[in-house]
């Protein structure tokens, strides 16, 4: 295939494309490469029987940590001009302490995430190895050929970024993860007007999210999920136990901010949890007004004033909530009469492994409200639904469509909502194919080899 001349605008998807899970994304241009985002996916589960570190064998199911296999530009290390993160999700940042090795690249993403980064790093060989450069929201820097606008979205967690990529032979919108949120909870509203002004800037390309391309409609504010959990707690007369992602900054903050009007006290239980507390509170995300109390002390307090916030809702074995449905967590112990709260969606293939966390907690009279299956919202996805889809392509008004970030389904569903706000061009494709914007389009499929490769094994 060659490399990039100063008439070429390639755009080269490793990992992500054709899947959900461990983006890594390449631009070409100039004899100059740039990556966005680096991250991991969970493999497909193994079939037990498995050996833990402890040794003991255990039935059940294990998942694998894998990333793209970075190959391709690993062997053009010199070429590559940075590396992008455009948010903290572990699809996206996931592998850099895994991979930079092979790429020895400057990375440039904003604070929040440099700070989840350097947190990774620490426990790494990486610690203070790796130049990390943090880039102030909505602004332009150049990396060798290419100029890269920073533009903030919604998502589900603080400091999400679209990119401008910008070259002398077209533009190209990368919107990463994003959603239309006007009452975000954290963070800004979606700003509507920065996005509508680039149909004056003739974009060439939309590269962009296909997560929730087959669901109609809009997707739901946090700040209607606020509402949901609220009422939904507030009926609650004994231990309420809410389990979220880890990662969902806003979705903790309305917890903590539930807790406070129902008089209840909110403790974290779980590492992850713990360490986004941590970052949110250093970078000031996290409101002053809000108290998290120490999660020794919520086993001494009446029922009705704890808000108990967990790890594992997606039925993980040795999170918070599997052991407080083993009835074998050293600090918090659920009675009959208690609830569990699923502010969270069932991730596909993690049905079972949920069910006998729930069966668990059912035998023992504890309530389960999962958000699949409530009357009230209270889970709200951070992808754009079909409607969300349609206004960005009536904003921006690319030449062509690239629809990435999902299943060969969703990957379809978005194109279809391409063609029908009026993109002439859209390129179904998947990991390894060479999408061609400049100088004529074309998608040449499987131009380079790829496949996944296994990060670490815990
Ligand atoms: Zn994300
Ligand atoms: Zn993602």
């Amino acid at each position: 295939m060659g490399e990039p001349s100063n008439d070429d605008l390639w755009f080269l998807p490793l990992g992500g494309t054709g899947e959900i899970g461990m983006n890594l994304n390449l631009y070409g241009h100039d004899g100059k490469w740039l990556m966005v985002d680096c991250g991991v996916s969970f493999d497909e589960p193994l079939k037990a029987p498995y050996k833990t570190s402890s040794e003991h064998s255990h039935s059940g199911q294990k998942h694998r940590v894998v990333a793209a296999d970075p190959t391709f530009i690993a062997q053009r290390k010199d070429a590559l001009s940075a590396i992008i993160i455009t948010h903290a999700h572990e699809d996206h940042v996931g592998a850099i302490p895994y991979l930079w090795q092979r790429f020895q690249c400057p990375i440039y993403t904003t604070p929040f995430t440099a700070e989840i980064l350097r947190r990774k790093l620490a426990q790494t060989k990486l610690a203070n190895k790796v130049p990390i450069v943090e880039i102030e929201s909505d602004t332009t820097h150049q990396f060798g050929p290419f100029t890269v606008s920073w533009l903030s979205v919604t998502h589900s967690l603080p400091e999400p970024f679209a990119l401008k990529i910008t070259t002398p032979v077209g533009s190209v919108l990368h919107t990463a993860d994003w959603k239309i949120d006007a009452n975000p909870i954290t963070g800004k509203p979606f700003d509507v007007n920065r996005f509508k002004a680039l149909a004056e800037e003739n974009i060439l390309a939309l590269v962009g999210d296909s997560t929730n391309a087959t669901k109609p409609g809009f997707s739901i504010s946090e700040r209607n999920c606020y509402d949901g959990l609220l009422s939904t707690i507030r009926s609650q007369k004994g231990k309420v136990v809410v389990t979220c992602f880890g990662s969902n900054v806003a979705r903790l903050i309305s917890l903590a901010r539930i807790a406070q009007k129902l008089g209840r006290y909110m403790a974290l239980y779980g590492r992850s949890l713990l360490n986004m507390y941590g970052v949110a509170k250093q970078q000031g995300i996290w409101p002053y007004d809000l108290a998290v109390v120490d999660a020794h002390h919520m086993g001494y307090l009446p029922s009705n004033e704890v808000l108990a916030v967990a790890t594992g809702s997606q039925g993980e074995r040795n999170t918070a909530l599997a052991r407080l449905a083993d009835d074998t967590h050293p600090l918090l112990q659920l009675d009959k009469g208690d609830t569990v709260v699923y502010s969270a969606m069932v991730i596909p293939g993690n049905e079972d492994s949920i069910a006998r966390v729930n069966a668990k907690l059912s035998a023992r009279k504890i309530n389960v409200i999962m958000s699949e299956t409530h009357d009230l919202p209270i889970h709200a996805s951070g992808h754009p639904c079909e409607e969300e889809l349609k206004l960005m392509y009536h904003w921006v008004k690319p030449k062509i469509a690239i629809p990435v970030h999902g299943e060969p389904k969703h990957i379809a569903a978005h194109a279809n909502v391409a063609k029908a706000c009026g993109v002439k061009v859209t390129y179904e494709g998947v990991n390894g194919d060479l999408y061609r914007l400049a100088p004529q389009p074309s998608l040449r499929r499987q131009v380079v080899d790829t496949g996944r490769i296994p990060v670490l094994q815990d």
